[in-house]
């Protein structure tokens, strides 16, 4: 049975355990890098970013996140999980994971809309998504290996690179799970060995 591991160090964890199980797979809250092993893909829920990333210092997973995404294992990154994945985060000279080729901008749309959901049409799903945004990041620019999903009022919200997708949105804080079935799918794909 496929397993999806969700990485267990802050935010939205519940929710998206709640999600895989919907949709028959077996879920596992990575709290150590060595249950990365145990893992099909893995989701980087949403949360904080810079806490996020303190504790993946703290916990010594740095480096072996980056090892798991170098083997082309899927990984999901959404909202939070987006900014740690970005290779480059506007107004900051730092970056955290580096594993896509995307510029995010950090609650980027603004304070009178913190929170909002919205109806979006997503490439790969036939009817339109209820996302629910959340001091969300957009993408800002996307190399010309990203496949963008969707946008939102001309901003980039979801997008895929390779074996990795992220959103700007929740779509865990929904009962539709069609956004996790599109990673799901990646996940059952048969792996490409990796050039380079
Ligand atoms: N603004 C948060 C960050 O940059 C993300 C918010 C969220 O995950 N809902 O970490």
């Amino acid at each position: 049975k496929l397993t999806i591991g969700v990485l267990g160090l802050q935010g939205a964890i519940e929710e998206h355990v709640k999600h895989i199980h919907d949709l028959g797979l077996q879920s596992l809250i990575v709290k150590k890098p060595e249950q990365l092993k145990d893992v099909n893909g893995l989701i980087l829920p949403g949360g904080e970013s810079t806490t996020m990333r303190k504790l993946i210092d703290r916990y010594g997973f740095f480096e072996p996140l980056k090892e798991f995404s170098n083997k082309g294992i899927p990984i999901f990154g959404t909202c939070a999980g987006m900014v740690l994945i970005a290779k480059e985060i506007i107004d900051s000279n730092t970056s955290h994971l580096n594993l896509m080729d995307i510029s995010v901008k950090r609650n980027a749309f603004g304070r009178q809309v913190d929170s909002f959901v919205t109806a979006l049409d997503v490439r790969g799903l036939n009817d339109p998504f209820n996302a629910i945004f959340i001091r969300a990041p957009y993408i800002e620019s996307a190399g010309k290996n990203v496949e963008i999903l969707a946008t939102y009022d001309g901003k980039i919200v979801a997008a895929k690179q390779d074996h990795i997708l992220v959103s700007s949105f929740h779509p865990e804080l929904t009962d539709d799970n069609r956004f996790l079935e599109l990673f799901v799918e990646m996940v059952k794909e048969p792996k490409v060995e990796m050039v380079n």
